[in-house]
């Protein structure tokens, strides 16, 4: 596929994509790429019309953030109000204490 080329994770070593199931894995270098990622778009549609169901797909972690085809239709249609880690870019659940991050406890930030 053509935009695959342009993924900022071409290249990565593809075992950070795969890491632990929360609350052991640690998701830190996948999202650094997906966070700089030109094509999270196209790389989030793709996610959803194979149902991949594990590892790190367009900066959301299949197996640790709930209801993952939700997040991954959000960004796909360019419309997502999800708060992210300024330090990680992880999710912030709305589970979680409102404004920290349930992996490095920095604040969060609308993406
Ligand atoms: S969004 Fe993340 S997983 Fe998807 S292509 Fe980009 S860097 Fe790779
Ligand atoms: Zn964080």
């Amino acid at each position: 596929m053509n935009w695959q080329r342009k993924a900022a994770c071409l290249g990565a070593p593809p075992g950070i994509f795969h890491p632990s199931v929360p609350p052991r894995g640690d998701p830190r270098q996948a999202l650094a790429y997906c966070r700089r990622c030109p094509v999270i778009a196209e790389c989030a549609a793709e996610a959803l019309r194979t149902r991949r169901g594990s590892g790190i797909v367009a900066g959301i972690w299949l197996c640790g953030d709930r209801a993952w085809p939700k997040l991954l239709r959000e960004i796909v249609f360019g419309h997502t109000a999800r708060k992210r880690c300024v330090k990680c870019w992880r999710i912030i659940e709305s589970a979680s204490s409102p404004g920290t991050c349930s992996l490095c406890g920095f604040a969060e930030i609308p993406v």
